[in-house]
């Protein structure tokens, strides 16, 4: 689902399709932590891709390869922040703090008596990021690859479509 959702935003906002792949790529890279058995680890960090952007932001900004660090930097920081607003405990802001967080929102309609409410809170708790989990775990179910696939097929269709009236 990470890779789609990148993959999508990249190639819609003009990128060349090899770029959108490798951003959706690196935004699929930090659960590559399933493999060893530890997730979300530290992999899910925000720190990494801040420096990365700000580098590429700050050092590189006329080049072209500081608009492509950019691009896989905050594709790469992007998956965090999905993470955690998933409501998972993720520590973003490892080695900085020693807590994982996560994000719980929620909007309520109310048919009864007609209102909507909302709540918005970040959660914490400690990172434990020393004990394995388990590697077993489901990486994508049946809607969200249903849904990943059908989100690219549709990105590259408006694609080759916006190409073919340019050419
Ligand atoms: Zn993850």
């Amino acid at each position: 689902m990470h890779f789609a959702l990148i993959f999508a935003v990249a190639a819609l906002l003009g990128f060349r399709l090899r770029w959108a792949l490798i951003a959706g790529l690196a935004g699929a890279t930090p659960d590559l932590d399933f493999l060893f058995s530890f997730h979300p680890s530290i992999t899910h960090s925000l720190l990494p891709p801040l420096l990365l952007a700000g580098l590429s932001v700050i050092v590189l900004r006329k080049t072209e390869i500081g608009s492509r660090l950019l691009l896989v930097a905050l594709s790469f920081g992007s998956h965090a922040l999905l993470d955690f607003s998933h409501g998972n405990y993720v520590p973003i802001l490892w080695p900085l703090s020693d807590k994982a967080y996560g994000l719980s929102f929620g909007l309520n309609l109310h048919m009864s008596a007609p209102s909507i409410t909302w709540t918005f809170q970040i959660v914490e708790k400690a990172y434990d990021y020393g004990v394995p989990m388990a590697s077993d775990g489901m990486v994508l179910g049946s809607n969200g690859f249903t849904i990943a696939v059908l989100i690219v097929a549709a990105v590259l269709i408006a694609r080759l479509n916006i190409e073919r009236r340019c050419a």
